[in-house]
């Protein structure tokens, strides 16, 4: 068990669940960005209890506090992997041929350029993330 998870967790006010450990530890077994359909099925499979809608408001949770990021264009949910603790702002390199997705935090001059743009026009910042699609190298190594 990664204790920094659950350490986010319960510095949170979040109630630590079987369930919420469970999905930690479910998401920690995979390498690529994964549906909340398929991660109930992996669970299930497993001998978990937890149903969708559990999985789905517990993503929900663990996206506020930064331990869990989306990946749109994967349609995927994936453990944050950042070595920064504040890790509100990350951006991800996602592969188009393998879906292999690394995060990198995001450097400070970029966050506070797009931070700035976002003030300059009244808007809300909750969370900045960018994502970079192109090939990893370990692709594009297979290819040559
Ligand atoms: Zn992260
Ligand atoms: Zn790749």
């Amino acid at each position: 068990m990664n204790h920094d998870f659950i350490d986010r967790i319960k510095a949170s006010g979040l109630r630590l669940t079987q369930p919420r450990i469970d999905i930690i530890n479910a998401l920690k077994l995979i390498d690529r960005p994964i549906g909340v359909y398929q991660l109930h099925e992996k669970m299930t499979t497993a001998g978990s209890k937890v149903n969708v809608v559990s999985i789905y408001r517990t993503l929900a949770a663990f996206q506020e506090l930064g331990i869990v990021h989306y990946i749109p264009s994967q349609q995927g949910f994936m453990l944050c992997t950042a070595t920064c603790k504040d890790d509100q702002q990350t951006e991800h390199l996602v592969c188009d041929e393998c879906g292999s997705v690394t995060e990198l935090p995001m450097p400070m001059c970029a966050t506070n350029d797009l931070q700035e743009q976002a003030d300059a026009r009244g808007f809300q910042t909750r969370r900045i993330r960018v994502e970079v699609a192109g090939t990893c190298q370990d692709c594009t190594t297979a290819k040559n």
